[in-house]
């Protein structure tokens, strides 16, 4: 199946907006300082489909740093240099059950980091980034990024100082997979590169867009590129379906029924494999650092466009 026709999905992406602008429940993350800084009543809602359509309500095109939501591009576009087997070997897929900081999550399995969409597995796939030097491996990352939103993305500075302020948790993390052999480069240049995939700036629009692009087969259907193969499209959303919403990944799926990844300033990403992305910013954040408001706002979405990927019809 498809989409519904344009307008009814217009519709519905604005309804989606207007039913939870209201909703006041959550806290805006701090750890990082300058997040709590950020608007907490803003909020952008998004959907791209494959066929390129653009439907959008609230604050879609209200930039903020990517956060944790790079680390599904970013794990497509090293799987697409290394492949299925090496990125499974290295990194792995199952959920850690912890938070996505954890430390115990990697001592508990011997150094090895678990899955791409927590801290420590995304700090090993930014790793194997492929690259001679940093300013080259960097190139990968924004270049990788920006074809999946379809624009040319950029960091946001202010984010990118913060955060390199406070990261000694990250530092650690690398740190320790370095010892365990885990990370095999320089582990504050691979922290580095991480801060900086996190603190691209991005909006719900092109959220949605990126999500759009893993639900075509990996080609962006607003550009026509084709960014990753189908393979690692698929794959990827694989990945997001166990662990991309940190530790709720499983309420998640049984909710909403969709590969997914949020970050911790608010962005959450959806896939309709084969329909298209969905893409919201809303700060407020659950205990577990999913964006309130985009998960209602989600949910009702998939019911109301019928894309629960376990529905037999
Ligand atoms: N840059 C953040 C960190 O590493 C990302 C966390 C997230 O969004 O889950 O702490």
């Amino acid at each position: 199946g498809r989409l519904p026709d344009w307008r009814a999905v217009d519709g519905l992406v604005r309804a989606a907006h207007e039913r939870y602008r209201t909703v006041e429940d959550g806290e805006v993350a701090d750890y990082i300082p300058i997040l709590a800084e950020a608007d907490p009543t803003a909020f952008g809602v998004a959907v791209v489909g494959v066929y390129g359509g653009v439907h959008e309500a609230g604050d879609a095109g209200q930039p903020f740093s990517i956060q944790s939501i790079s680390k599904a591009f970013v794990f497509a576009l090293v799987c697409q240099e290394l492949g299925h087997d090496a990125v499974l070997e290295r990194v792995g897929v199952n959920n850690t059950g912890l938070p996505f900081d954890s430390v115990i999550a990697i001592e508990l399995h011997d150094g090895h980091p678990q899955n791409p969409m927590v801290n420590a597995g995304a700090l090993a796939t930014t790793a194997l980034v492929p690259g001679t030097h940093e300013a080259e491996r960097w190139a990968f990352i924004i270049d990788g990024l920006s074809r999946f939103a379809g624009r040319r993305l950029e960091v946001d500075e202010v984010v990118y100082e913060s955060e390199t302020a406070t990261n000694q948790r990250n530092r650690a993390i690398a740190r320790l997979l370095q010892s365990y052999g885990r990370i095999e480069r320089e582990s504050r240049h691979v922290v580095d590169l991480y801060t900086r995939q996190c603190s691209v700036l991005v909006t719900a629009r092109d959220l949605a867009t990126m999500g759009a692009t893993l639900a075509d087969g990996g080609t962006n259907p607003l550009t026509g590129e084709q960014v990753v193969s189908a393979e690692v499209a698929r794959d990827t959303l694989a990945a997001l379906a166990a662990s991309g919403l940190y530790e709720r990944s499983g309420e998640w799926l049984f909710e909403i029924g969709l590969p997914g990844k949020s970050g911790v300033s608010g962005g959450i990403v959806t896939i309709a494999p084969g329909k298209g992305g969905i893409g919201t910013y809303s700060p407020r954040l659950d205990s577990a650092g999913n964006s309130i408001r985009g998960q209602r706002a989600t949910a009702y979405l998939s019911r109301s466009l019928g894309l629960n990927i376990f529905a037999s019809d």
